[in-house]
């Protein structure tokens, strides 16, 4: 029902793509991270919850439909809807049906709770397109809560030593959560820098409560950021902008701090492990929920998860697409 085309994911019965990767007639859309929601496409469906953050994405010319989760839409042969993914706010799992027959398609997602996004949905199908950013068994989540209350440490520690504490973590949803994680501990503004600051003002617009935020570039010449603390992309980790906050600590929010190595080899004096999608066992966990008869597995460690559900009996298989392993996430 659907195939990997030149442009993207395909189905021919509803004559539509799934997240291209190039323009095409009509693109149903997962989430707004950028190699999900690609502009250019004459028209776009996605979730309403997302719409905000899709426009911002897609460009104020692009022609958006939205749906709410669960409502349905019949495009050509086919009935479409979107399910929560608990992934980042507006993010949806695709469903489509054809003649009795439905297929799950997963975007990026995970199964651990976040106030800034709808939690995932359970939908049972015959295939399932499951992702595997973090598909090996090395990667298990701690409690969300503890990693928020370490990072309070954090700042709390720099804020007595009169150094500011520079959190660097994905700009859209990561930053996000922190920020409302934060937010049930502490009522203390956070810095932001200017490519998290537009995509917190879009979840405010949709009513995430979060921290208090002051955009770094808007504060007065010769402010001192001691005791601060500042969330901003990896891309701004070593850059001149850096030079501002004087005596700094960094750390890093993300799944790929699991692993020791990442954290030294990126040089950052801290690792937070805290990520959007699904660790091991919640992919295994969603595989089985599904009760999908084919898995079809893409992003990231594709090779191993499908492997592994294999030798447990399970009919999977990689499906090459260009959607990256989040790096940063
Ligand atoms: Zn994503
Ligand atoms: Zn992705």
């Amino acid at each position: 029902m659907v195939s990997v085309t030149l442009q993207g994911l395909y189905c021919q019965a509803g004559n539509f793509h799934i997240d291209p990767w190039r323009p095409v007639e009509r693109a149903l859309v997962t989430h707004a991270h950028g190699d999900h929601a690609r502009s250019g496409s004459k028209r776009y469906l996605g979730a309403r919850a997302g719409r905000g953050l899709l426009q911002r994405r897609l460009g104020a010319d692009a022609v958006i439909d939205t749906l709410e989760y669960g409502e349905t839409l019949k495009v050509g042969d086919t009935t479409v809807s979107f399910h929560p993914a608990g992934h980042v706010l507006g993010s949806a799992q695709i469903r489509v049906e054809h003649r009795g027959e439905v297929w799950i398609i997963s975007g990026d997602y995970k199964r651990t709770p976040d106030p800034t996004c709808a939690p995932f949905e359970v939908v049972r199908c015959h295939t399932f397109i499951t992702e595997a950013t973090f598909g090996l068994p090395i990667y298990r989540w701690d409690d969300t809560g503890l990693v928020a209350q370490d990072i309070l440490r954090w700042w709390d520690a720099n804020r007595e030593a009169g150094r500011s504490a520079v959190l660097f973590c994905y700009a859209l949803g990561k930053a996000q959560r922190l920020l409302a994680e934060l937010g049930k501990l502490t009522d203390r503004p956070a810095y932001v820098h200017g490519a998290v600051n537009g995509l917190v003002t879009a979840y405010r617009e949709a009513g995430i409560a979060m921290l208090p935020t002051q955009l770094v570039s808007e504060t007065e010449k010769g402010t001192s950021f001691a005791g601060a603390l500042v969330l901003a992309p990896p891309s701004a980790a070593g850059s001149t902008w850096m030079r501002r906050f004087g005596e700094a600590e960094t750390g890093f929010a993300s799944g790929w701090m699991r692993v020791r190595g990442n954290r030294r080899r990126r040089g950052y004096d801290r690792g937070f492990v805290l990520s959007d999608h699904a660790d091991w066992p919640d992919l295994l966990r969603t595989v089985a929920d599904t009760q999908a008869e084919k898995v079809l597995v893409t992003h990231g460690y594709t090779d191993p998860l499908s492997h592994y559900l294999r030798e447990r009996g399970v009919d999977a298989s990689p499906l090459a697409t260009p959607f990256e392993g989040e790096a940063e996430d």
